[in-house]
């Protein structure tokens, strides 16, 4: 058995499509595109690329994005500073601060960015009052990668309702939200981390099984029931050619993108599970593509409410 690829892309492309006349249609009636702010703090180089895919999408869709750069050295209160300009300017509808913050900012420094950020502007869905509203399951802006999971089970026709969800990982951005989302959707959740005993065992045990950990192949075939559904939030750089050797078999066209490239991007979730699981994300390819996308249909959801409720 081979498991059916699931594809985020294509998922994606098409989301940004649809996005594209909505966004048109409230230019039209409000004089100006839906508007995002992004916040590049520093020079990591992953946020390069992915600060660059979120402006590209945005833009693509029709809205209008700002993306403004602080330098490695900026200090929390001029990124405070900066979050507040966004927050007072009323052609900004969506604001994000990307992850990670400078470490010599402080350990508690994207904690106070996120809270300085408006909740009616919180396309990330990370701040506290988006928290809350997700978990009492009412309407709010939920985070993007969690709701592009969901986004691709309803569109691949898999059911949730009544399911057992495992998710590997905790984490406020990934495992928390989704393990809530999973919940409204009626699924039996099962939280797995760190200090879970007989990770494998638990994971066997899912109908679907979301790997959001940040550990390249931790999930091995022998996690998982045979026919489960396996989502690979993870996006791992690997530069060791013995970890890369690990993970795909000798003659593996991953492998000679390695030796063209020194890297690769690899998920949480062993390429060898494809043999056991029903259906799988790939990484790249997968989730990642639809969290972009989720991020634009933040976007436009919170200009329509601005609109419809604005903030004084
Ligand atoms: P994180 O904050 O580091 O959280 C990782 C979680 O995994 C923690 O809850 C941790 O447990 C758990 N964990 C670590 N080692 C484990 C192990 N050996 N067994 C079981 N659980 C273990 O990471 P994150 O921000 O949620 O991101 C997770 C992964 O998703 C990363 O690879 C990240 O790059 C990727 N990601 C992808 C997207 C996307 O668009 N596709 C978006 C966001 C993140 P403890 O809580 O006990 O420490």
């Amino acid at each position: 058995m081979s498991a059916r690829m699931l594809d985020g892309q294509a998922l994606a492309t098409r989301i940004q499509h649809e996005l594209a006349p909505a966004v048109e249609s409230f230019k039209a009636t409000h004089g100006r595109p839906p508007g995002l702010g992004i916040l590049l703090v520093g020079d990591d180089p992953a946020s390069e690329v992915y600060v660059r895919n979120k402006v590209k999408s945005g833009r693509e869709a029709g809205m209008r994005v700002d993306m403004q750069r602080l330098s490695p050295e900026a200090t929390l209160q001029e990124t405070l500073a900066a979050v507040n300009a966004l927050n007072a300017d009323d052609s900004i509808d969506g604001i994000l601060v990307q992850s990670p913050l400078p470490e010599a900012m402080g350990h508690d420094a994207e904690q106070r960015v996120i809270d300085a950020i408006a909740p009616a502007k919180d396309v990330d869905g990370f701040g506290v009052a988006s928290v809350g509203m997700l978990v009492q399951n009412r309407p709010t802006l939920v985070a993007c990668t969690p709701s592009g999971v969901i986004e691709l089970l309803d569109h691949e026709g898999i059911a949730i309702s009544g399911r057992h969800v495992v998710v590997i990982g905790r984490s406020d951005i990934v495992g928390k939200p989704m393990a809530l989302l999973m919940l409204h959707r009626d699924a039996t959740v099962t939280i797995c981390h760190s200090r879970t005993r007989d990770l494998a065992g638990e994971c066997r045990r899912a109908d679907i099984l979301v790997a959001a950990v940040g550990r390249p192949g931790l999930v091995r075939a022998d996690f998982i029931k045979p026919g489960a559904t396996v989502i690979d939030v993870g996006i791992n750089r690997v530069e060791d050619p013995d970890l890369a050797a690990s993970l795909f078999p000798a003659g593996h066209p991953r492998l000679a993108t390695f030796a063209k490239k020194g890297a690769i991007l690899v998920g949480d979730v062993h390429p060898e599970v494809e043999a056991v699981a029903g259906a799988l994300t790939p990484v790249p390819g997968g989730i990642g593509p639809l969290t972009i996308a989720m991020l634009m249909k933040n976007t436009l959801k919170a200009a329509e409410s601005r609109v419809a409720t604005p903030v004084t």
